[in-house]
């Protein structure tokens, strides 16, 4: 997992919206989607950091009538090496995505289309944990987490990624118990798969060698970030 902060990709000069909200007031996890994609033969894998930049660009300005910012606390995006995590209004500001959650809720929203196409590998999942890990680390009144749809009549975020609700976790891991997931864990999600990707097919895109070893992941996450790191970074950032 890579964290990105917002210098990263904001080119726009655009300010961040969103009021303060004390870290101490948070209590849930939100998972939204996008519904935007890569428009390429891998809809949902954004390989590039370019493809990344240029999409947070877009994601800014996509919805005007929720002003022009991110809607979301952060951006989720899926890559050929593990998730890249962009920040977007972040850690420390109301969000525009869920009526009613805006305050209370921190939104991680996927940057894809997981009602029509399904989450390629199954490493995603415990990826996503580790980061509300990070989260509930930094905001330590987290509870539950949701998805938009448990709040709204929306299909967000999207069939093929809510199925995979149950096994979304912050729960701590033991030291030598290395993912939260165990490898059946795994199969079952990758069996809810169902509509993997269409680049499967053509061989565009190997779901097979994207699949990590969580305890891979886990002991040297690659380009990862320690909690340290992350913890420097957001303490910082979101004033301005
Ligand atoms: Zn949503």
């Amino acid at each position: 997992m890579i964290y990105r902060e917002r210098a990263w990709w904001d080119s726009s000069g655009l300010p961040r919206l969103g009021y303060i909200v004390p870290r101490l007031n948070r209590a849930e996890l939100l998972v939204h989607h996008t519904v935007t994609i890569d428009p390429d033969p891998s809809p949902l894998v954004w390989e590039t950091d370019q493809e990344i930049k240029d999409h947070m660009l877009r994601l800014q300005t996509i919805r005007p009538d929720l002003d022009l910012d991110i809607p979301y606390n952060f951006v989720a995006f899926i890559t050929p090496t593990g998730l890249v995590i962009c920040e977007g209004r972040g850690i420390d500001r109301t969000g525009a995505h869920t009526h009613g959650h805006n305050t209370v809720g921190l939104a991680t929203s996927f940057a894809g289309n997981f009602e029509a196409y399904g989450i390629p590998a199954g490493w995603v999942v415990p990826e996503l944990n580790q980061w509300f890990r990070y989260l509930k680390i930094l905001c330590v009144n987290l509870g539950p987490i949701y998805g938009h749809r448990d709040f709204a009549q929306t299909a967000c975020p999207g069939n093929n990624l809510y199925v995979t609700k149950p096994f979304w976790s912050w729960a701590p891991v033991e030291e030598d118990d290395m993912a939260t997931l165990d490898a059946d864990d795994l199969q079952k999600i990758e069996d809810l798969f169902i509509r993997v990707l269409r680049s499967e097919a053509s061989g565009e895109f190997d779901v097979g060698g994207m699949r990590k070893d969580v305890k891979a992941i886990k002991a040297a996450p690659p380009g990862g970030i320690s909690v340290a790191q992350l913890e420097a970074s957001l303490a910082k950032k979101t004033w301005r």
